[in-house]
């Protein structure tokens, strides 16, 4: 039978496996291992590609959300708007910083935060936003932006999922305050490790960040903030750095197939994907919905098929959230999406054979 990952970082490594060995190599050659010339130049790389005035490498991209959030002064009794239907990171550093997470619901065809949710959320104690950049597709950020002016609030762009992305011709991470990045292994753009990096066009955002990574310190042994251990480490800044060279085109590449599969797939009882208009959706994952997730997941697992559900439980009904007072039905998009949709596989080496096979598995089971 055949076997079909969600995604194969295997196939991935043996395209690039000399160019990576190589730098590895004279990594571990030059001797400094942790925050060195690699990483300089992988910031300098990243805030060219974003067209941002700063990029700073941190040790992975929760930290950078959390990182961003202390140094815009988020602490007790600041409420900061986020999107339920996102990986915990998104709400977990703002409890970390003693804040209060407030969930806005989502857009039911982007699956982004819906900004009139966000405007009837916002209360005087309201000092950032944080949208999600959900499996890749950019959040409506011009309206977000508009918004947050009016109340003068901080947005962090969570952009885990969606480097290269664009919003009206514009990279992500830079339409808000400051964005961030992951480079956890299965992100578009993954190291062979954790690591994470803050996009900044605020010189004191940047400044302070920068220094809070190195546990408050500037210079070294003088410490005027409470900081962090946050570096990242040549190894991964290398590996980066040639993988970004191909970065441009695996995301071109998910595109097209995701555009393969909105074909194969289109009369099918299934919802494929909404990708509005003036955007560049970089297709972290592709997300479908079906009426019965269990059933199509089960059949397609019995055929050799991987699949994913990204997230099952939205935010707001965590456990760990209880205390927030959120009820069943408080967030009904969020909740009626968290129990319909799943990822099948999508990467860039992922041939057109597989994904015929893998349509036709889903129409087998509608048969
Ligand atoms: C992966 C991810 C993070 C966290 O990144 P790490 O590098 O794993 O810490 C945060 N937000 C979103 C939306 C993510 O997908």
């Amino acid at each position: 039978m055949k076997k079909i990952p969600l995604l194969d970082l295997q196939a991935q490594y043996a395209t690039i496996r000399d160019d990576i060995r190589q730098a590895v190599d004279n990594v571990l050659e030059g001797g400094a291992y942790i925050m060195g010339p690699e990483v300089k130049k992988l910031e300098q790389e990243i805030a060219e590609f974003c067209g941002v005035k700063h990029a700073i490498g941190v040790a992975n991209g929760t930290d950078a959300l959390l990182l961003v959030l202390d140094a815009a002064g988020v602490g007790p009794g600041d409420e900061v708007i986020t999107t339920p239907f996102t990986f915990f990171a998104s709400a977990e550093v703002i409890s970390q910083l003693g804040a209060t997470p407030v969930f806005a619901d989502i857009d039911p065809k982007t699956y982004n935060i819906d900004v009139e949710q966000v405007r009837a959320k916002i209360t005087n104690k309201t000092k950032a936003i944080i949208p999600v950049h959900i499996f890749g597709q950019p959040a409506e950020m011009d309206e977000l932006m508009k918004l947050a002016e009016q109340h003068n609030l901080f947005v962090l762009e969570d952009a885990a999922q969606a480097i290269d992305a664009e919003f009206k011709n514009k990279k992500i991470g830079n339409w808000g305050h400051a964005g961030t990045f992951s480079f956890f292994p299965t992100k578009n753009l993954g190291g062979y490790g954790d690591g994470g990096m803050i996009v900044t066009n605020d010189d004191q955002i940047a400044e302070k960040v920068r220094i809070l990574r190195v546990h408050g310190s500037n210079p070294k042994y003088y410490h005027s903030m409470i900081g962090y251990n946050s570096r990242l480490d040549e190894l991964q800044a290398a590996a980066l750095r040639i993988k970004l060279r191909h970065l441009r085109d695996w995301n071109d590449a998910r595109r097209q197939k995701a555009a393969i599969y909105d074909e194969l797939l289109k009369d099918l009882p299934v919802v494929t994907p909404y990708h509005a208009e003036d955007r560049r959706h970089v297709y972290h994952l592709y997300i479908i919905q079906a009426d019965d997730r269990a059933g199509l997941m089960n059949h397609l697992k019995e055929n050799g098929i991987a699949t994913g559900i990204y997230y099952p439980v939205p935010l707001h009904r965590q456990n760990v959230y209880e205390s927030l007072g959120y009820g069943v039905g408080s967030i009904p998009i969020s909740e009626k999406m968290a129990d319909r949709t799943f990822a099948i596989p999508l990467y860039p080496e992922l041939t057109r054979e597989d994904q015929e096979y893998i349509a036709q598995t889903i129409r087998n089971y509608y048969k």
